[in-house]
């Protein structure tokens, strides 16, 4: 199997941090998207018989556009075209109106599956990742599933693959 996945998620969240740890090698594609969507390849995973192929959607994290209204239709676009989006929260900070605002954008894209990705567990402790998980219920919406992982020190990364796996 093979699909797209968009990283959305405000800046520092850690998405270029997973990645980069993720994907080891780059190969040819083997799915067929809209070119706006394979313009945006920032990297591919071959794991499992599986290809994850990671799109960037410029548009949806740009700081500008946690300030304006302004939302590009081709980023909207490209999160209807994808597999699944894979939606960055920083779990080591608050939820922020940043967070929120890129929550709202996700939902546009109201069909594609969307899991919700808690990083940088390494810095918190079992109370805080508890306090975490009620924060997420209280300010998210509903998530096709939510996995917590530290991107930096690979925890966590084999359960994301899994997860994302159903939506290939
Ligand atoms: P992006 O803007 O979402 O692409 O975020 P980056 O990948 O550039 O990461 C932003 C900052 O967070 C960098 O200083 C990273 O080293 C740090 N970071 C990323 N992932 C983790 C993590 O899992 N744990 C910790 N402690 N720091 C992380
Ligand atoms: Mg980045």
């Amino acid at each position: 199997k093979a699909g797209f996945i968009a990283v959305v998620g405000r800046p520092n969240v850690g998405k270029s941090t997973l990645i980069n740890k993720l994907v080891s090698e780059k190969v040819a594609i083997v799915s067929d998207k809209a070119g706006t969507t394979r313009d945006n390849i920032k990297g591919i995973l071959n794991f499992n018989d599986n290809q994850y192929i990671f799109i960037d959607t410029p548009g949806i994290h740009k700081a500008k556009h946690l300030l304006g209204e302004y939302m590009t239709n081709s980023a909207i676009r490209v999160l209807k075209d994808v597999d699944v989006i894979l939606f960055v929260l920083d779990g080591s900070q608050e939820i922020s109106t940043g967070d929120q605002f890129v929550m709202e954008k996700v939902k546009e894209a109201k069909k594609t599956p969307r899991i919700l990705v808690v990083n940088k567990i390494d810095k918190l402790n079992d109370e805080q990742l508890k306090a975490k998980r009620a924060e997420i219920e209280e300010k998210l919406g509903e998530f096709d599933g939510i996995v917590e992982i530290s991107g930096q020190y690979a925890i966590g990364l084999p359960k994301l693959l899994e997860k994302i796996d159903p939506f290939l």
